[in-house]
């Protein structure tokens, strides 16, 4: 079933030095769509958003047929130490939406739970994501919150996507979330990489089995050809 499907258990360590996972289809140097749950640790939806989204790989994913999925990298869980004491923040207390070195991060926190970090890409967990971004070249990132239902892209490119992936869940698509986000994924992925980048906010809160009947058809038609041919990514 799961042919063709790299498994990295222990892809990076979190400060903690907790193993951090990493899967991928074996052509995932071809400009991959890189998925990402578990950012923020107290956002279980995202993860069992991309948790659901693997399960739905390791089915599907095949090389061979017509429906040839996009190449695709998944990391189920970025803040796997937050994830563990369902804290925003890492064992360092940083919020990893706001540690990335972009030419816009900023030492200032409007709160504890934004901290940034003593200086851009100081966590082990970004620095390891940031190095992958630049090995693998994905064409696009999609990663997984929770918050106030939205799908936000940075990067007009990254607009159809977004449309794609939100079309029929009632989810409102904007290309900013009403506030800045100084040194998060998206701002280092647009700003520094010219990678669109995808930030799905599920409803907080929401029954957790509900999330991929919402998001499942979207994330399905992101992966396969037909509508990666409507996309032009
Ligand atoms: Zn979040």
């Amino acid at each position: 079933m799961s042919k063709n499907i790299l498994h990295q258990t222990s892809w990076a360590k979190s400060v903690n030095g907790n193993d951090i996972e990493l899967f991928s289809s074996e052509t995932k140097n071809d400009s991959p769509i890189l998925f990402i749950g578990g950012v923020h640790g107290d956002e279980p939806e995202g993860v069992k958003l991309a948790q659901d989204l693997l399960i739905w790989l390791q089915k599907n994913n095949t090389f061979v047929n017509p429906q040839a999925l996009e190449p695709w990298m998944l990391i189920p869980c970025l803040n796997i130490d937050g994830f563990m004491i369902k804290q925003r923040m890492n064992a360092a207390g940083v919020d990893l939406n706001r540690n990335f070195p972009s030419r816009d991060w900023s030492a200032a926190a409007k709160s504890p739970r934004y901290f940034p970090g003593p200086h851009p890409g100081s966590e082990p967990e970004v620095s390891a994501l940031v190095t992958l971004i630049e090995s693998t070249k994905p064409k696009l990132i999609v990663h997984f919150h929770s918050w106030e239902p939205c799908i936000v892209y940075t990067g007009s490119p990254g607009k159809n996507a977004a449309e794609l992936i939100g079309k029929d869940t009632g989810y409102a698509i904007s290309e900013d979330i009403g506030y800045p986000t100084p040194g998060s994924l998206g701002q280092f992925g647009w700003l520094e990489k010219a990678v669109p980048v995808i930030c799905i906010e599920a409803q907080e809160g929401a029954d957790l089995d509900s999330l991929w009947p919402t998001f499942g058809s979207g994330l399905k038609n992101l992966l396969t050809k037909d509508a990666r041919e409507k996309l032009e990514l």
